[in-house]
């Protein structure tokens, strides 16, 4: 059985609990980050720490701990639950004062925070990567913040379920006509030499793992474009891809049944799969 952290506390699963009237359950009033575990060391933490503040303070919620004591926890549960490869999924909502309502309770009223380990051996060694991932497109109906970690997951749960019922691994999201980006991740294509992405927005998260391959794939002298792009253009792009930090760099080899790189990983997002994983154990904490 696992043990999770809970508002100060390690506990068992089975013995944690937050209240009903909790407004992350009530409200998707918060926020979250998924840290990777390489080597049982933690992946590009200070990007999910400082993107988390970010988050916060977006929303005018309160930091329940300083990052160091965030920093502390991870490595106790990684520690604890012996997690060489997995995740580290952490959330923070604006609590409750006890009852519902639309309006924010005070500023005092203490935030909850969660986290757990999941274990996940063969993250960096993934068939599925070796495979590739079958990608459909689907309408992006979600709201207009999408730069902030929210805990509002219910499209992109529905396009992960549209993907599957269409025999397909994920969903990219379409906005008058450009990607925005996957349901838990973000998009690019490749044209020769060149790695096409869009650029930073409220229409996208910020990925964490796209900064870190965008710097790595400039210092491997591939050219980086920050741009919007159609579907039709990654249909007919030499290869695609998606990086989020739960699935590191993910060849995508279909797009709406059409495939790329003649249905097989590419070059580039094979490469930079690899680039980014060693240096991501190099850099892990
Ligand atoms: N875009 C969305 C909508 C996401 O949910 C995620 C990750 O959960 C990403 C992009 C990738 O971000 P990161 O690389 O920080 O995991």
């Amino acid at each position: 059985m696992r043990t999770v952290y809970v508002n100060g506390n390690y506990l068992p699963e089975n013995e944690a609990s937050i209240s009903i009237f909790d407004r992350g359950f009530l409200m998707a009033d918060g926020v979250y980050e998924v840290t990777s575990v390489l080597d049982g060391k933690l992946i590009d933490f200070d990007g999910h720490a400082v993107r988390l503040e970010r988050s916060l303070g977006e929303l005018d919620m309160r930091a329940p701990v300083s990052k160091d004591e965030l920093l502390a926890i991870h490595r106790e549960l990684v520690k604890i639950n012996g997690i060489e490869e997995g995740l580290v999924y952490l959330q923070i909502t604006r609590g409750s004062d006890g009852d519902r309502d639309f309006i924010f309770p005070s500023p005092d009223t203490n935030p909850t925070i969660v986290l757990f380990t999941q274990n996940k051996p063969g993250l960096a060694d993934n068939p599925a990567a070796r495979k590739g991932a079958k990608i459909i497109s689907i309408e992006d109906i979600r709201w207009g913040r999408r730069d902030i970690k929210t805990v509002q997951l219910l499209y992109p749960s529905m396009g992960k379920m549209m993907a599957k019922k269409a025999g397909a691994d994920d969903a990219w999201l379409v906005e008058n006509g450009f990607v925005t980006e996957g349901t838990s991740n973000n998009a690019y294509i490749v044209k020769g030499n060149k790695i096409i992405t869009r650029g930073l927005s409220n229409g996208i998260l910020h990925g964490i793992t796209r900064a870190a391959v965008l710097r790595l794939a400039r210092e491997a002298q591939m050219e980086v474009e920050e741009r919007n792009f159609t579907i039709d253009e990654a249909k007919t792009a030499d290869e695609a891809f998606t990086t989020s930090a739960s699935a590191f760099v993910m060849p995508v080899v279909e797009i709406d049944g059409v495939a790329l790189s003649k249905g097989t990983p590419g070059r580039i997002a094979t490469r930079l799969r690899e680039i980014y994983i060693d240096e991501s154990r190099k850099s892990a904490i």
